[in-house]
């Protein structure tokens, strides 16, 4: 079966999947999702039996459809390789009654990894198929982890170049130091005076700059962009889920065909959206649980049917989803309303314009497959530190988020289906608040020390990309004024 995308807000906007993830954003603003949500044409059993790659191709290829079998298998042995520190890929852990999908063992420690890996060469494969043959120009402005996975990913995939704009005083230190010390010849990080807006404001000025567009043009470079609402970020985090169900099959934890429930730290509601799309298309998924942190937009939008970003932003220690828009909501938004691209684009435009929406009670019952939660700072550290007494497992902030989420889903419900808690980032990555919510004696060491001490704790091996950059050389230097951005670029790029 051939699947076509269609934007939200235009259903006669309809391209192949290729075209899909070279526009990223639909011409209208609105975001592209298959016409119909293929179903699994192998059963569950036989997933068990698969590695991760070949869960891969199976459920990519359902969504890629104008992909051939050597381009897609291609893109997938291209990724998921020894950049991952495990064969396994997304090692599945029991720790307190729950399961933990551990995302977190590409090459930046968290879970932007896994689409990360593998949307450049998905990228480069759609420019082939379209007979595009400039050279593709990664633009993304970052408040941090995007920055390094995307870098991470297209560092010396041929045909690309990535720039990156980071605010020069508005990341942590790990993660400027990651950034900086990027390696790959087509890679080049530049830092800003000005805040994440600022950086962010003139990434998508130059994107719609057209004579700006018409010069790289002519000297054979066009800009893409590797942002969160592509469809080549989106499908392959369908993958793990089913991925995760088939080890459960596989360990004799459940028959294939029982159900189970997910629990998704969540921010920009992409992660989820996966999820739920894997549970359309025929995985055993009974509730897609949404966990939020103390910016609880999603939480009250579940209860309420109103989402509403008119609140104070909140600095929490799962900075990853310090986040008043999630920009893949939208997908969801336009299932509810029966695909009905008018009614969603006018939701939008009430977003944009006012700040919130309301959706209709007859949207609201086909949201019965999400539950809401949210947990507070507090709660987080809390959560950490029961799992280490309890089990030994140490948490980074953002899964503590659903794994505190889940236990109050359970006590709430009695429901008692096995859990997925999806695991977004390595406890090595937030290492200052893991620590000290486990001991406080931790508090104001300094992160090579940390390590150590996490080593020693966790039992888990310090990784490798945090051994890094410890001696990693400094390789780029650039810092410019936010007025400055554009002219940066042409220089950079030799123009
Ligand atoms: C990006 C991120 C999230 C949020 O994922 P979304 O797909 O944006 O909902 C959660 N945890 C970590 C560690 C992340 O980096």
């Amino acid at each position: 079966m051939n699947i076509i995308y269609e934007s939200t807000r235009n259903s006669n906007d309809r391209v192949t999947a290729s075209q899909a993830i070279l526009r990223g954003l639909a011409p209208d603003g609105g975001l592209y999702v298959p016409e119909k949500i293929p179903s699994f044409d192998k059963t569950l059993d036989e997933f068990a039996k698969m590695d991760y790659r070949e869960c891969a191709y199976e459920v990519m290829k359902l969504f890629l459809t104008d992909f051939t079998e050597e381009e897609l298998k291609h893109c997938i042995n291209s990724a998921y390789d020894e950049k991952f520190d495990t064969p396994e890929i997304a090692p599945l852990v029991k720790a307190d009654d729950s399961y933990f999908l551990e995302l977190y063992h590409g090459r930046t420690l968290a879970f932007k990894d896994m689409a990360l890996s593998i949307l450049p060469h998905l990228l480069t494969t759609s420019a082939k198929k379209n007979n595009i043959t400039d050279e593709i120009c990664i633009l993304t402005a970052t408040s941090g982890d995007t920055g390094k996975a995307a870098l991470a990913g297209f560092a010396d995939v041929p045909g690309t170049r990535i720039i990156v704009f980071y605010p020069k005083h508005g990341v942590s230190k790990v993660q400027e130091r990651q950034m900086v010390t990027q390696k790959g010849d087509n890679t080049c990080v530049i830092g800003i005076e000005g805040n994440f807006d600022d950086a962010q404001s003139g990434v998508k000025k130059m994107f719609g700059d057209k004579e700006l567009n018409a010069k790289l043009k002519e000297n054979g470079i066009v800009f893409s962009s590797a942002n969160s609402i592509n469809i080549g970020r989106l499908v392959p985090q369908i993958v793990y889920y089913v991925f995760s169900y088939s080890r459960l099959v596989a360990k004799n934890a459940i028959k294939a065909g029982d159900k189970i429930n997910v629990v998704v730290p969540t921010g920009n509601f992409g992660n989820i959206l996966a999820a739920y799309y894997a549970k359309r298309a025929g995985l055993p998924i009974d509730k897609l649980i949404c966990a939020s942190n103390d910016n609880k937009v999603l939480f009250d939008f579940f209860k309420s049917g109103v989402y509403d970003r008119n609140r104070d932003f909140i600095l929490t220690t799962s900075p990853s989803m310090d986040i008043l828009i999630s920009s893949n909501l939208e997908r969801l938004i336009y299932e509810l309303t029966g695909r009905n691209a008018e009614k969603n684009a006018a939701l939008m435009e009430s977003l944009k314009q006012t700040g919130k929406y309301e959706i209709s009670d007859e949207m609201k019952k086909d949201l019965e497959d999400f539950r809401g939660g949210f947990a507070t700072v507090e709660e987080v550290s809390a959560q950490i530190k029961k799992l280490y007494e309890n089990d030994k497992y140490v948490l980074d902030t953002h899964t503590a988020v659903a794994s505190k989420v889940c236990d109050e889903y359970k006590k709430e419900t009695g429901d008692n289906k096995p859990v997925v808690i999806a695991s977004t980032a390595s406890p090595y990555k937030f290492m200052g608040s893991v620590l000290t919510a486990i001991d406080k004696k931790y508090e104001g060491m300094d992160d090579f020390a940390l390590a150590d001490e996490l080593e020693k704790l966790s039992g888990m091996k310090i990784p490798q990309a945090i051994i890094d950059l410890k001696t990693a050389e400094v390789r780029h230097k650039i810092v410019c004024d936010k007025t400055e951005m554009q002219k940066t670029v042409l220089s950079v790029l030799g123009i």
